[in-house]
């Protein structure tokens, strides 16, 4: 029988994992149907028993279930455990088993796709909801110099830093605060985790907190050159990015934990017309 898979979130009709799974499988020739399913607003453990009950393997869930999906599961990975969040689910032997790949995502589209080694330099990740949550792990696991979590609401970065203290990284490593304690201080890889650039927004950042010609990555996908990259642009970065990498390369994790293979996605990511300048 044909193995089925999903995306749930609310709303989902934007979602590209359809596109994304559907390709993979053809790729590596599984034997399995990848579709999004719309899960009502307070309504995402019946949907998902739904979904298990009809043979449901896995599922990829996007905003704003993932705290619910990391609740909802028997086990977690570290990287699930430490965001309270999970972004991926495996059903097996009626146990649900949740990860949580966003980070491997953004790291692996940072480091393998646009070639830039984390390890020692000095970065900032900017916004402190689900998406730095859930990214901050892997970026610790990298060994950089420094990672410096910046918010809008300053304390809620303080808190996320205070977070994993200890789990890879010591206090003179992770640091966090408002974008006003930054100082003049300079990073190598400036990583826009906010949804500013949804409302045409940019993070009120020095300009000197650029380092000449340093990475500036915006999470986000589908928007162009955003303020942020606009402004990264103008303040000296040597390379800009969006986020369409990390959507790939999270879902490429997610497809080799399913199916115990991992998927090429050079050629897809060519395809899909991410931004990097
Ligand atoms: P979230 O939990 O809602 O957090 C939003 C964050 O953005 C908060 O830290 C908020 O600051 C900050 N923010 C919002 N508007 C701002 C503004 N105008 N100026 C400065 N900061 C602002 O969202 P999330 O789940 O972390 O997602 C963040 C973004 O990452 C989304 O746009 C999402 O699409 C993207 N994302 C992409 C991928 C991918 O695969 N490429 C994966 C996950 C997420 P306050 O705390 O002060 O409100």
């Amino acid at each position: 029988m044909t193995d089925r898979y999903a995306v749930t979130g609310h709303p989902i009709g934007h979602s590209k994992s359809p596109q994304i799974h559907t390709e993979f499988a053809r790729l590596t020739q599984q034997d399995m149907v990848y579709t999004a399913i719309e899960a009502p607003l307070g309504g995402f453990a019946p949907t998902v028993d739904r979904f298990r009950e009809q043979g449901g393997r896995g599922l990829n869930v996007t905003l704003p279930f993932k705290l619910d999906a990391c609740a909802y599961a028997d086990e977690r990975s570290e990287d699930a455990e430490l965001a309270g969040a999970a972004n991926c689910l495996q059903f097996e032997g009626g146990r649900c088993l949740a990860r949580n790949y966003d980070g491997v995502g953004l790291v692996r589209d940072i480091v393998h796709n646009l070639g830039h080694a984390l390890q020692g330099r000095r970065v900032l990740l900017m916004g402190a909801g689900g998406a730095t949550r859930g990214t901050v792990l892997a970026i610790l696991r990298e060994d950089p110099a420094l990672v410096w979590i910046a918010n809008r609401t300053a304390d809620k970065a303080r808190e996320l830093a205070h977070h994993f203290h200890g789990h890879g990284a010591s206090s003179e490593h992770l640091l966090g605060g408002g974008y006003g304690d930054i100082g003049a201080q300079r990073f190598d890889v400036v990583i826009n985790a906010t949804s500013a650039s949804l409302s045409e927004q940019a993070p009120d950042l020095p300009a000197s907190a650029y380092a000449p010609g340093c990475l500036a990555y915006d999470m986000v996908y589908g928007q162009g050159l955003t303020a942020f990259l606009q402004q990264a642009q103008r303040h000296g970065a040597g390379r800009l990015a969006d986020g369409l990498g990390m959507l790939v390369e999270q879902a490429a994790e997610a497809f080799d934990w399913w199916r115990g293979v991992r998927p090429p996605t050079a050629g897809l990511l060519a395809s899909m017309q991410r931004l990097v300048i």
